[in-house]
């Protein structure tokens, strides 16, 4: 059979164009979460010493009334929350509920009883690159539930293996660890990237979490001020990130006034968290509730259990809401921003059906 050549040469770049679809989106997603911080910790600097808070509520959309899972309020429960797009208890929840490294052999899917996919394996899986920069040793849980062992195989298009996390960074100083990021945003920066930083838990946990002018926890959140602010520049000065890049910040929790502690998931401190969206398209200077007013309620003092229709923003709603921002559909199985109808631009595009083939 004779083609015309036109038809032949379009047939021959079939398969560039499909493995370009698949891998070069040129959208990037920097999902950032303060560990512990409180969101009236922003108000308590100030735009002095809180110059990067300021920029982000003045150029993003933002609320400092996001919420926590439910039922807990520490670290790798909401962390678990966050990349898996679920809360931590029932049939639906993800099940971590350890908040130590995790013993050999133990992975999430190991404790769930059932493989529990993430934003890293469906963002891997479409073909994007994925990676952690962690300021807790205890991350490593992510690093081990998503390897190339304990990922799944990939279902999705093209084969793009199990190992759901390309790159993995754990380093507790927390400068250290953002100039590896920043190195690495320059140079090669991976399409989905989670920094966790430490700071205001750390000085929390030292000397309770006070948030009157001058106090350690206060300095730890302004020192996440301007790590985040060197990020921020960091997307600027590469002419692949600015315009293409969408950064979130949110935290695990808070911590109790005058505490050295965050577990009562029912405080109020412990459960109010920051929800802060930047990046194209995003309004300029709104209130996360009103810009997504179609899907969520502001809570109020509560934290609503995961039935109430019209639900807070949380945590959880980052994984989903990262994958809309990268045009990719919901993480299976999940259940928090599902429908990824959080919306925190002006023109929200449709949600993309979650893949049937893609491994629950
Ligand atoms: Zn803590």
């Amino acid at each position: 059979m004779n083609f015309p050549r036109p038809l032949l040469f379009a047939l021959a770049c079939l398969p560039l164009i499909a493995a370009l679809h698949a891998q070069e989106t040129g959208k990037h997603v920097i999902f950032i979460s303060a560990d512990g911080m409180r969101p009236d910790a922003v108000d308590a600097l100030g735009p002095e010493k809180a110059p990067t808070f300021f920029r982000l509520r003045k150029e993003g959309a933002w609320t400092s009334n996001a919420r926590t899972d439910v039922v807990y309020t520490v670290t790798l429960p909401n962390h678990t929350a966050m990349i898996t797009s679920r809360g931590v208890t029932g049939p639906e929840g993800h099940s971590w509920i350890k908040n130590s490294d995790p013993r050999l052999g133990e992975n999430l899917h190991k404790n769930h009883k059932g493989y529990l996919s993430s934003v890293f394996a469906v963002a891997h899986d479409n073909g994007l690159s994925t990676a952690l920069y962690a300021s807790k040793s205890k991350f490593s849980l992510y690093d081990i539930s998503y390897d190339d062992h304990n990922g799944a195989p990939d279902t999705t298009g093209e084969d793009n293996g199990r190992d759901k996390l390309d790159r993995y960074v754990m380093e507790s100083e927390t400068n250290t660890l953002v100039d590896r990021l920043v190195a690495d945003l320059a140079s090669d920066p991976a399409d989905f990237i989670m920094l966790h930083l430490r700071d205001p838990d750390s000085a929390g946990h030292a000397e309770s979490w006070n948030v009157t002018p001058g106090s350690p926890y206060l300095q730890a959140v302004a020192r996440v001020d301007e790590l985040v602010g060197r990020v921020l520049d960091a997307i600027e000065k590469n002419p692949n990130l600015k315009g293409n890049t969408w950064l979130i910040l949110t935290a695990d929790h808070g911590g109790l006034t005058g505490a050295k502690g965050h577990g009562e998931s029912d405080e109020k401190d412990n459960f109010t968290i920051p929800y802060y969206v930047w990046g194209p398209d995003v309004p300029a200077g709104k209130d996360l509730y009103e810009v997504s007013s179609s899907s969520r309620l502001d809570p109020g003092v509560a934290n609503p259990p995961y039935t109430t229709p019209k639900p807070p923003i949380r945590n959880g709603d980052s994984g989903n809401l990262s994958l809309s921002l990268l045009g990719l559909p919901a993480i299976p199985g999940s259940t928090i921003n599902a429908q990824e109808d959080l919306v925190v631009r002006e023109k929200h595009e449709a949600p993309i059906p979650p893949d049937p083939a893609a491994t629950k």
